[in-house]
């Protein structure tokens, strides 16, 4: 029994909380934390409202600053929690980082750190933060296991599987995410709309021929024949998983690709013409200091009230394409995961759910010793079959598309 804290009460957590309670006989006692009691509270309570719990151990929630590092350690200390799972805002990463170092709990997140004033940094965006804290984890025996959500996360095991199961070499990995749900609001981000748009308000990087390319946010789009969600515009995104593959994998490629609608583009585009998505504070005629960006934030749906009403489906993946046996080789390894069906079982979105699922297989890894590795390391430098196969298993299933059809993938059976 190893004792769980979750960090963070947004969608993520939600999602997070309700599979460590179905999965509690091997997590233990599950905490949720966050800067508003209320937030965690009501966490706990759709999860006894949803039966999720299956073993008996305690399920509390916790008001947390998890900036102060000294309470997030004494609360780590007082629940006896040997797991965190950090899924409250990015800024936060660092903060909670050293207090598992500090205390020698393992460390789970789903995003790089960003400070809060800084939105167009070099690549690659871990190498300015996290693993400047690499040789403290090992000094600390502490397991750190970075971006280990859908994406980053799962396309970084998807990445590393296709490599090893279906290529001699690899010359491009294109990650796909494709949201063809829909909310039925006027205009939504799925996940935090400050983090949201820090994402595409800066320039995008991409890693093609073994180096880092610059381009402007929606200069490159493509079409893709995708499953189920069939065929679906994208546009050429920076994203934290290309900052940690392109240094892990050897690949000389390696793209990520995001789908938009016309509308959210236009929404978008006029927001951020106006300055509506700055950063920085500006002050009105009546002495009023504001953060367009903030404002904006507090006046868009809050994205986890999406989830009741979102239909469609998602379809993430990653397109590789290489050799083998001195033959072209195109396979799609991807996941589809339908809203309805998410928030049928723990009352969120798709794209929490997609983010919450593979922390916490990740987590029960790390609790049953498979992905215990006391060191900070990124998805793709972990053996991928083991996370892959549970997930399977917890709501999240793998598929694969090659020259011989489609299917699930059944990771120690298609590996050689
Ligand atoms: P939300 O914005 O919904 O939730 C963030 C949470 O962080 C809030 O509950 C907030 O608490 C909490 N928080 C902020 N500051 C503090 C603080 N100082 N101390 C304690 N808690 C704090 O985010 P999401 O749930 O949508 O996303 C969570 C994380 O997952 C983000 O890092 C996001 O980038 C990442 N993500 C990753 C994905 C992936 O596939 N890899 C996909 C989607 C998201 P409160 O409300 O109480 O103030």
């Amino acid at each position: 029994k190893r004792n769980v804290l979750i960090i963070g009460a947004g969608g993520v957590a939600h999602v997070a909380a309700h599979k460590c309670a179905q999965n509690n006989i091997s997590l233990g006692d599950i905490h949720v934390a966050s800067r508003t009691l209320g937030k965690c509270k009501a966490i706990v309570d759709s999860i006894r409202e949803k039966g999720s719990q299956r073993g008996s151990g305690l399920l509390k929630a916790h008001q947390l600053d998890a900036l102060d590092v000294e309470a997030t350690k004494a609360l780590i200390r007082s629940t006896g929690s040997q797991i965190v799972i950090n899924v409250g805002s990015p800024f936060l990463n660092m903060s909670v980082m050293t207090a598992c170092i500090e205390t020698g709990a393992a460390y789970l997140d789903t995003a790089i750190h960003e400070d809060p004033d800084q939105v167009c940094e070099p690549p690659p965006w871990y190498a300015n933060h996290e693993w400047k804290r690499r040789d403290a984890c090992r000094a600390a025996g502490a397991t750190a296991i970075l971006g280990v959500g859908f994406d980053p996360g799962v396309v970084n095991a998807y990445g590393r599987f296709a490599m090893d199961a279906y290529f001699d070499e690899v010359e491009s990995i294109d990650i796909i995410d494709i949201n063809a749900g829909s909310h039925g609001r006027y205009f939504a981000t799925n996940f935090d709309p400050e983090i949201n748009f820090r994402e595409f308000t800066s320039n995008v990087w991409s890693w093609e021929g073994g180096q880092w390319k610059s381009s402007r946010m929606f200069e490159h789009r493509k079409d893709w024949d995708l499953p189920v969600v069939g065929r679906s515009t994208a546009y050429l995104t920076g994203h934290d998983e290309l900052h940690s593959m392109s240094k892990n994998l050897g690949v000389p490629n390696i793209r990520f690709w995001m789908g938009f609608g016309d509308h959210y583009i236009n929404v978008f585009t006029v927001l951020n013409s106006l300055g509506l998505l700055s950063e920085k504070p500006v002050r009105t005629a009546e002495g009023l200091e504001v953060v367009p960006l903030k404002l904006v934030k507090a006046v868009l749906p809050d994205p986890a009230s999406l989830a009741p009403t979102y239909i469609g489906k998602t379809c993430i993946g990653d397109l590789v394409k290489g050799t083998k046996n001195c033959r072209p080789r195109e396979v799609l390894v991807y996941n589809v995961c339908d809203h309805k069906d998410c928030y049928e079982e723990v009352g969120s979105q798709a794209i929490s759910y997609t983010a919450g699922v593979p922390v916490v297989a990740a987590a029960m890894l790390i609790a049953n010793g498979v992905w215990d590795v006391r060191q900070m390391v990124n998805v793709e430098e972990l053996d991928p079959k083991p996370f892959i196969s549970l997930m399977n298993r917890m709501g999240l299933v793998t598929r694969v598309r090659d020259e011989q059809g489609d299917r699930v993938l059944d990771p120690y059976k298609e590996s050689p």
